[in-house]
């Protein structure tokens, strides 16, 4: 027989794991990427270029371009970045701790969007330069929400929750901020750094604890 201690901790065990299973969303590992402005197009690719879609992504709207550029810092340089569209208001660079190491430039860590006082970075299609002044940043780790799982998670727009990584080097994250939106399809992003931390796989979902 067991005590009822021990009967109350199995129950709580197994509403914890239901909750974590039909609660959890599948995490994505975004590598380094660039958004561009129609003025930063129009100066790498000529007077009102179109992106070329080859792949929609997970979150509505968004999507791969064929177009690749280089992107430029004063220790080293990366080629081939991909190009995600539609276009944005602010030409933005994401890229990991690592590859800031490799570009020679500290870049801090914000939410897509908030690029005042960002370092700039040089762009490069072939003989077509563009010095950005600002936009370069390490993405901070998120989850988009649609607001029917944002309540069922009991989250709100701007929360700053921890996540459990259920992967092959299970983690949990710390300062993981939730945004919500009619516009997204519930997914965590994370960069290559902390895909690697964690030994993410395709596929692999995480849950908020
Ligand atoms: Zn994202």
């Amino acid at each position: 027989m067991k005590s009822l201690e021990q009967l109350a901790e199995i129950i709580n065990e197994v509403v914890k794991r239901v909750r974590e299973e039909t609660l959890s969303f599948e995490v994505e590992a975004s590598g380094r990427h660039i958004h561009l402005s129609r003025e930063a197009i129009d100066r790498l690719f000529g007077e009102g270029h179109q992106l070329t879609k080859v792949k929609d992504l997970s979150q509505p709207g968004q999507f791969v371009c064929q177009e690749r550029i280089t992107i430029s810092g004063p220790k080293g340089l990366f080629k081939n970045v991909v190009i995600l569209g539609p276009e944005r208001k602010n030409s933005q660079v994401e890229v990991s701790l690592t590859d800031a190491r490799e570009l020679g430039i500290r870049v801090p860590i914000r939410e897509s969007g908030n690029i005042e006082d960002t370092p700039g970075i040089v762009l490069m299609n072939g003989d077509k330069v563009l010095h950005l002044d600002k936009g370069l940043i390490v993405a901070k780790r998120h989850i988009h929400m649609t607001p029917e799982d944002a309540r069922k998670n009991q989250v709100e727009n701007g929360q700053i929750v921890k996540v459990k990584i259920n992967s092959e080097r299970a983690l949990i994250f710390d300062d993981v901020v939730v945004r919500v939106s009619p516009k997204f399809a519930t997914y965590m992003h994370i960069d290559y750094d902390e895909a690697n931390a964690c030994g993410l796989n395709k596929g692999d979902r995480g849950a908020i604890i």
